[in-house]
């Protein structure tokens, strides 16, 4: 079993004066995949190299497997590590650098040989044994670098923004098979990246951090769906979630200028808060229907067709300071610039985030 346990991670750089990371804590259980994901600086990679052993914490306890490893060496952690620059090694083949970190083991030369072979099959790799880095497009390398960490048979993977140097292309492709093959594996995984969409996309859970706390972790859909505060809602998803500000005075929800019924946990609430809604689940119709009682009347200020959608970027209200709501329509809809149309915001896809502290208002 391999599961791993940090619990109070307190880390401070020499000469820092912000934590990198603040107390946190974190379970990872044995075979699931973990993504640390949040914006440059939030302290993900310190989170990691902690993990790694290259690094060690001021405070706090990590356990895998149930053994204290604070403070162990790296190669004595059991786990293999994948990092952004693809960390290859120039001057030898794909076969040996595939098996370079067995071969560091002593690890017997046809026991090193049927590894590589297995590694390089499911990375395909197979055709290319023999060639040179320089030799290779940047997704090959990159899975060289994937091979080498598989091969080692560690009860951890532990990957810092693997995909970030590959193209947006080769990106997606990649990101579909690493997934199978980490699957495939069951090995315990944490995986570090500020692209949401990886994030969404890998892990069984996500973990969301900000100024080196976990502000956030739950499944994907749970952190997309029902962001815990603002910021997440704001940093999952694209278009990012869409936030307006509102009120709640006697029973009554004001939004855009709109009233309706308050939702039975805000009965009681009176004041400010913010309402967030996600593109697509904001309905639209009406192009030009002045006439039109349904929804909320918006103007469109841009039109994006993406292919499978047409994201609309829409203000709503007049005055020094409109809404601007972002909607996402279906491809057929034909609206220009200029145009009003009218937004209908479903009760049960907004959600609630407190005015002041915009924490979840559930
Ligand atoms: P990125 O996505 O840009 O890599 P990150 O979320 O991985 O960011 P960290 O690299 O963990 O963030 O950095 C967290 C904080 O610690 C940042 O404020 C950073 O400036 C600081 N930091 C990171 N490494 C060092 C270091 N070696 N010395 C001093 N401060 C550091």
């Amino acid at each position: 079993m391999a599961e791993i346990r940090m619990e109070g991670l307190v880390k401070t750089y020499p000469g820092g004066t912000e934590r990198a990371t603040d107390d946190v804590s974190l379970d990872v259980a044995d075979g699931e995949f973990v993504v640390l994901l949040g914006p440059s600086g939030c302290g993900k990679t310190t989170l990691l190299r902690m993990l790694a052993g290259l690094e060690f914490p001021d405070a706090g306890k990590i356990t895998i497997g149930g053994e204290d490893v604070t403070y162990r060496a790296p190669q004595d952690r059991n786990l293999s590590m994948v990092f952004q620059s693809y960390a290859v090694f120039p001057h030898r083949t794909v076969r040996a650098n595939i098996g370079f970190g067995l071969a560091m083991r002593k690890v017997p030369a046809a026991q090193i040989a049927q590894k590589v072979a297995w590694a390089a099959e499911l990375l395909q790799l197979t055709p290319y044994l023999d060639r040179y880095p320089a030799k290779l497009s940047g997704g090959q390398r990159q899975r060289v670098a994937v091979a080498r960490a598989i091969v080692m048979d560690a009860d951890v993977l532990l990957m810092d923004e693997p995909l970030s140097n590959l193209d947006a292309l080769l990106r997606l492709s990649f990101r579909a098979e690493l997934k199978k093959i980490v699957q495939d594996l069951g090995t315990t995984t944490v995986y570090v990246t500020h692209d949401q969409g990886e994030a969404l996309s890998l892990g069984d859970r996500v973990a969301v951090m900000r100024t080196g706390r976990i502000v956030q972790l739950g499944d994907p859909l749970e952190v997309y769906d029902r962001p815990a505060d603002t910021f997440v809602g704001g940093f999952l998803g694209s278009p990012p979630m869409n936030f307006l500000p509102a009120t709640v005075h006697d029973g009554q929800l004001s939004v855009a200028g709109h009233a309706r019924p308050a939702p039975a946990h805000l009965q009681g609430h009176s004041g400010d808060l913010v309402v967030g809604v996600r593109a697509e689940h904001i309905g639209i119709s009406g192009i030009n229907d002045t006439d039109g009682t349904n929804g909320i009347e918006a103007r469109v200020d841009v039109v994006e067709p993406t292919g499978s959608a047409v994201l609309l970027t829409t203000s709503v209200g007049a005055g020094p300071g409109p809404a601007v709501l972002k909607v996402s329509a279906p491809p057929t809809f034909r609206a220009r610039p200029g145009d009003t149309v009218r937004l209908d915001l479903a009760p049960d896809a907004l959600r609630y985030y407190d005015a002041e502290t915009q924490l979840a208002l559930e």
